[in-house]
């Protein structure tokens, strides 16, 4: 009859090799979504709406937003925002490229 212990080691082992599996898949996942050294994110500000998500996503600090004066005479605020690419942090993994809601980043050669 099987004890505690053996039941506790067996489960044990079973979530160990479950979570080495994962992690196994995500990196492969990493690998299939970055563009590599050579490429490098970059904003085309026209269609930048400022929302923020690419800044969630990006794990490298590359992305920052700044302000332009409002060009729209029919709506009450003072700025608008716009995201911008800090080359150097950038890892061209192509996360905010897959996130921007209106692509307005692309990849670009380094
Ligand atoms: S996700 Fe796209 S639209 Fe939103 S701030 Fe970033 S670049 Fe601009
Ligand atoms: S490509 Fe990756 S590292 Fe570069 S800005 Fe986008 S999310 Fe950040």
């Amino acid at each position: 009859m099987t004890t505690l212990d053996e039941l506790t080691a067996r489960r044990q082992a079973e979530t160990d090799r479950v979570m080495l599996m994962m992690n196994r898949m995500r990196t492969k996942q990493r690998e299939e979504i970055r563009g590599g050294d050579d490429v490098v994110a970059f904003v085309n500000e026209e269609a930048c709406i400022g929302c923020d998500q690419c800044i969630i996503v990006c794990d490298d600090n590359a992305i920052e937003l700044y302000d332009v004066p409002n060009r729209s005479p029919i709506i009450d605020v003072d700025i608008n925002r716009k995201a911008r690419v800090i080359r150097d942090n950038c890892t061209g993994c192509r996360l905010c490229v897959l996130a921007c809601p209106t692509k307005a980043i692309v990849s670009i050669d380094r």
